[in-house]
């Protein structure tokens, strides 16, 4: 896949403490002044208010509210073509499943999106697809990256721990995946895009130099928010999910098909990405190690372990999870080497269970 002759990267980026009650003001600015709002569940209690004095003050009006209860594409079709004809664009307040349900409905509508993310456990707020369910399915739908993106600070050091933590892992597994790209570029000639791997890899770089890497420091998370934006921005970039996304994504693909209960996407990368950086003989597995043990995201996966049945056979499946997508894990002798470094090394203890 060759870049995009059309790259659309967020023109309004605000990440700082207390952004929500500037909201208004930002919208204005772009020259908004009607809008469709939707919150994800409990969000609307939580930070309704805050949002409509932001609204209110800059006489900005909403013309429609909606909360977002679940993510079938069928209600989000009928949502776009609900959409008052006069909203200027579409504002998100939530987690991840609010914001890809807007930014599907902004894409059918022909509208913008201003993504105002409330948990940081995933790149998808800022990516060009749109996670959905199809048929049952969670299925990526292609869409736009967001034209806003707000993020405050408080808000997200205010959320439960898991969304962060999860973040955190999504953010790591770019070394995974990114070896992974370079490794299908010497075995199958698939173009690596420099530059997409340059603000995928730099923006992680920034998090993981950080000399406070806590999940209620909040520049720290002002750098995961950050280096979360730059990772959709770079699978824009290139055009694929490549910079963002390697074998230790296809592993927890997998594990959401065959786990009883799957856990948080970027909790299920993160460990997964151990394996594959093992694999890859990835000269930052160490360091990556040694962030994931500071944050307390080691920790906290052991408090709530992965299941090692399911892993064991995710790491089997996940070959076949995408067509024609090489990753080290293409080879069958690395899958059975995995297989065997995961049922003997004390590195799993308690991450599986
Ligand atoms: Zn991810």
């Amino acid at each position: 896949m060759g870049r995009s002759t059309q790259i659309q990267i967020p023109t309004l980026l605000r990440i700082k403490a207390n952004t929500l009650h500037k909201l208004g003001k930002y919208l204005r600015r772009n020259d908004f002044h009607r809008v469709a709002v939707f919150y994800g569940e409990g969000m609307r209690e939580l930070l309704g208010e805050k949002v409509d004095i932001s609204l209110d003050s800059s006489e900005i009006r909403v013309v429609r509210t909606e909360v977002v209860t679940g993510n079938d594409i069928e209600a989000v079709v009928t949502s776009a073509f609900a959409l008052p004809r006069q909203a200027d664009a579409l504002v998100a307040v939530g987690g991840g499943m609010a914001i890809d349900y807007a930014k599907y409905a902004g894409f059918l509508a022909g509208k913008p999106v201003i993504a105002v993310p409330t948990a940081l456990s995933n790149d998808g707020f800022a990516s060009p697809g749109a996670s959905l369910k199809v048929d049952g399915r969670r299925t990526s739908c292609p869409a736009a990256i967001p034209f806003g993106v707000v993020i405050d600070t408080a808000v997200i050091a205010g959320s439960p721990p898991r969304f962060t933590y999860s973040g955190i892992g999504d953010l790591l597994t770019k070394y995974s995946a990114v070896a992974d790209w370079k490794l299908s570029y010497w075995e199958t000639g698939e173009q690596v895009d420099d530059f997409a791997v340059l603000i995928a890899l730099q923006s992680v770089d920034n998090l993981v130099h950080h000399p406070h890497k806590s999940i209620d420091d909040l520049d720290f998370i002002k750098l995961m928010a950050g280096a979360l934006v730059m990772s959709g921005v770079s699978m824009e970039v290139s055009g694929s999910s490549r910079p963002a996304s390697g074998s230790e994504h296809l592993i927890s693909h997998a594990y959401d098909k065959v786990a009883a209960r799957p856990s948080m996407h970027g909790l299920q990368v993160g460990v997964a990405s151990i394996g594959t950086m093992w694999l890859q003989e990835h000269p930052q597995l160490e360091m990556v190690m040694a962030v994931m043990a500071e944050t307390g995201f080691l920790h906290f996966v052991k408090e709530h372990p992965l299941d090692r049945a399911a892993f064991l056979e995710a790491i089997r499946v996940a070959p076949s999870i995408k067509e024609g997508y090489f990753t080290i894990l293409s080879d069958k002798a690395n899958v059975e080497r995995l297989v065997e470094f995961v049922q003997t090394s004390p590195v799993w203890d308690g991450l599986l269970a």
